[in-house]
């Protein structure tokens, strides 16, 4: 684990010499969770990621009700890793 950490280490700090990359870097070397792919964000389950669904229908026009489970955004915070992203 050592060993991998440091060979790990040693190709952040090469790309960042290299300049741009030193996110990209980090973000690959760091363990992802893999629910959520690192993002620490995973797609609604209430809405499917819309961030709102068809209620009840109204006349013609069905009524789009924002998703009280994440705000409206469609993704809420991954209960994996807490939002974080790291295994
Ligand atoms: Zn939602
Ligand atoms: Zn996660």
């Amino acid at each position: 684990m050592v060993a991998a950490g440091l060979g790990a280490l040693m190709t952040m700090v090469a790309a960042a010499a290299e300049g741009g990359e030193e996110n990209r870097a980090k973000r690959l070397a760091m363990p992802r969770c893999e629910k959520c792919k690192g993002s620490g964000q995973v797609t609604c389950k209430t809405c499917g990621g819309a961030g709102s669904y068809a209620g009840v229908a109204i006349g013609v026009d069905a009524m789009l009700t924002p998703c009280p489970k994440c705000g409206a955004t469609g993704k809420v915070v991954c209960r994996t890793c807490d939002g974080t992203g790291n295994a």
